[in-house]
């Protein structure tokens, strides 16, 4: 392990939305006493900020300004943790499908990646923590010593992003929902910079037939077994 994990190891958790990442994340962090990274939560607020200011997708100039004068915290309350940009929480208004589809486009950007790619190498770098998201394990922690490639079918995970939107009172469809996180895989797959796309050494987890206990208990044995090797 580098000498610089002074706080633990660091685990890695990718996949394409809604094969239950942030769940189990959070779930798997408490196990392990080690510290939830959501990175999707960082692009959603930098997606966020730029709809606020009217910058377009594609505007790298003004994405590069919003970056550098950006600061993102995870305020932590117990297991549940808010988002703040710049001081003010956010965590509720960057969950819409609005912000995760903006998100998606956002954040294949090159300046907003690169921003985002030292802010979570510094949070992460001693160690002892979870990040989730699409490139921890190929671009931002390479080095990662427990990787997990989280996967589900289409078709389960627009079933499992309905029912939280549902819940949240949003009005939407089935069949939308699961063309919409297609239509958002694809574009995280397909994009230049850090595409979504397993690590050689990541354990593939596919998540449709079993339950959040099942994927829980099989990740916090492999970590441990990792840890102990
Ligand atoms: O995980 P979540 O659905 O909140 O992520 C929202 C979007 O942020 C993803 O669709 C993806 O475009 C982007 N993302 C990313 N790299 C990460 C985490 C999220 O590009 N490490």
């Amino acid at each position: 392990m580098s000498a610089q994990r002074t706080n633990g190891v660091i685990v890695a958790i990718d996949g394409p939305s809604g094969a239950g990442k942030s769940s189990i994340t959070k779930l798997l962090a408490k196990r392990l006493g080690y510290l939830h990274i959501d990175t999707g939560a960082m692009f959603r607020a930098v997606a966020l900020m730029a709809q606020r200011g009217g910058i377009a997708c594609d505007d790298d100039a003004r994405l590069t300004e919003l970056c550098r004068g950006i600061d993102i915290e995870f305020e932590r309350e117990g297991e549940a943790y808010r988002v703040l940009v710049n001081g003010g929480d956010v965590s509720r208004e960057i969950r819409t499908e609005e912000v995760g589809l903006l998100t998606s486009c956002i954040s294949a950007r090159k300046p907003v990646r690169d921003a985002l790619l030292q802010m979570q190498r510094k949070m992460g770098v001693k160690g002892g923590v979870i990040l989730e998201g699409r490139d921890i394990g190929t671009v931002v922690f390479p080095d990662a010593e427990v990787k997990f490639f989280l996967t589900a079918s289409a078709e389960e995970r627009g079933r499992r992003r309905y029912l939280e939107l549902v819940a949240r009172g949003e009005k939407v469809t089935l069949e939308e929902t699961i063309e919409k996180v297609v239509c958002r895989d694809r574009q995280d797959e397909s994009r230049e910079h850090a595409p979504l796309k397993r690590a050689e050494d990541a354990v593939p987890v596919d998540s449709t037939a079993m339950t959040i206990d099942e994927v829980l208990s099989f990740m916090e044995k492999t970590v441990k077994e990792r840890v102990a090797a």
